[in-house]
């Protein structure tokens, strides 16, 4: 296995061997399974620059995925064994409406040189409620949403978007970090985002939080080791993983409330950091 990559996240040129999946259903659910490797390349899927054309950017839909998609589309399993936690995972793809390309420049022909964040969140309802709504057709750009990966309260990974596609999970948003200001404006009616260089997880809200109140009872202890697991193949390093409140500019998201960070960063620092879930894409027609 050789992993290579250059400093711009969109063009990351790499060679992995990885696992051809089985797909099995489960209540309702599609679980993949790992079974046997191939080479499989980067997926082809980066845009190159989005329209200014307000008219055009609205009737825009992301990419199809083949459903069911294999595991590899959202994890390429480095290792055939993980001891201790192992949650299972799902696949509960969104509608085409609701999330889009990753671009290689913003709308002013900038390029997009963002190395990835994670951005935290809570569903504020079920779970089930939550991929209800992703799964559904939304013309109106208004009501389009998405997140890459939703944790359940028993701690099930459940992915809605590819990491290699841009997922609706922050509206008006900034990153302020190390770097300064990141934010990536990709639709002419709408302020920029971290949307273009975030992935996005949500935690499903226990029973007494489905309500605007400040704070709820927290989240379970397997959605805590379920996000470590899944944070810590994603290779982020800890100053850039970040919460959808920390990079709100509307002033109306505070989710995740009652979050622990303490006892997550415990447990993802017990992980070593792998590169299994690949932020990132290529421009379709160049190598990878
Ligand atoms: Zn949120």
């Amino acid at each position: 296995m050789k992993l290579k990559f250059t400093p711009v996240l969109l063009l990351i040129m790499f060679v992995v061997a990885l696992a051809v999946p089985m797909v099995l259903s489960t209540g309702g659910l599609v679980v993949a399974e790992e079974v046997a490797n191939v080479n499989l390349e980067l997926q082809p899927t980066c845009g190159v620059r989005p329209t200014t054309n307000v008219a055009v950017a609205s009737t825009q839909v992301g990419p199809p995925i083949e459903q069911p998609a294999p595991l590899t589309r959202f994890r390429r399993p480095l290792t055939q064994n993980y001891s201790g936690h192992t949650p299972q995972e799902y696949q509960a793809i969104a509608n085409q409406t609701n999330y889009g390309q990753r671009f290689v420049y913003d709308i002013n022909g900038q390029l997009n040189n963002n190395q990835p964040i994670i951005v935290l969140h809570e569903t504020v309802t079920t779970s089930q409620n939550a991929i209800n709504f992703f799964r559904t057709r939304h013309t109106s750009e208004d009501n389009q949403a998405s997140y890459h990966t939703l944790i359940t309260l028993n701690g099930d990974i459940v992915y809605i978007v590819p990491p290699d596609l841009r997922a609706f999970g922050a509206g008006n948003s900034v990153f302020v970090g190390r770097r300064g200001e990141e934010a990536v404006r990709t639709h002419p009616k709408y302020p920029a985002s971290v949307n273009n260089f975030a992935y996005h997880v949500s935690l499903e809200t226990p029973a007494d939080g489905m309500n605007n109140g400040s704070s709820h009872s927290g989240y379970t202890m397997a959605q805590y080791q379920s996000l470590a697991w899944l944070v810590s193949r994603t290779g982020v390093p800890n100053d850039r993983i970040t919460t959808h409140q920390a990079v709100d500019r509307s002033g109306h998201r505070s989710d995740p409330r009652s979050f622990n960070s303490q006892l997550f960063y415990q447990l993802l620092n017990n992980y070593p950091r792998t590169q299994e879930i690949i932020i990132g894409c290529r421009v379709p027609g160049s190598q990878g």
